[in-house]
């Protein structure tokens, strides 16, 4: 993807502050971080949105967050974190470039992450429950 910033970040071609590369994923810092030490991890090749990620790389990508968690957790931070992903301009994806954000998180960083809770109302979740189940 010729005009992914992804892309060329994984090809080298643009710089990152990179944390931990292998032939299928690369870890670097967010260049906006939520807070300092936000990592983002990214398989290296270009899938649009976690329903495009080949299962051999979705295992990677885990396994990599993971390692990048842990590292997180024994440097900067203390064993809390966030995994954030958004996939789908209207879920707030704007690098359309899959990719895991890990956020530490520290005591008092008033980073709101929580959402507000909504209601099923009458036979609602048990018509929702159904309507997923035969997709799955
Ligand atoms: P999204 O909303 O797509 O999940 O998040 C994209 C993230 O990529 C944002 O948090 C943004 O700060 C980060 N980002 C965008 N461009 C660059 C870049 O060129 N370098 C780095 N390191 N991060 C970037
Ligand atoms: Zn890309």
């Amino acid at each position: 993807m010729e005009d992914c910033i992804f892309c060329k970040i994984a090809d080298g071609k643009i710089p990152a502050a990179k944390v931990y590369e292998d032939n299928n994923i690369i870890s670097f810092l967010d260049i906006m971080p939520a807070n300092k030490g936000h990592c983002l991890v990214v398989p290296k090749k270009h899938y649009e949105t976690l329903l495009d990620i080949s299962d051999d790389d979705l295992k990677n990508l885990i396994i990599t967050t993971k390692k990048i968690a842990k590292a997180l957790s024994l440097s900067i931070g203390n064993g809390s974190f966030n995994l954030v992903m958004n996939n789908g301009k209207v879920a707030g994806q704007l690098v359309d470039h899959a990719h895991i954000h890990i956020i530490p998180r520290f005591k008092g960083d008033r980073l709101r992450l929580k959402w507000s809770h909504k209601k099923y109302v009458n036979k609602q979740m048990k018509e929702i429950q159904e309507k997923i189940k035969k997709f799955v």
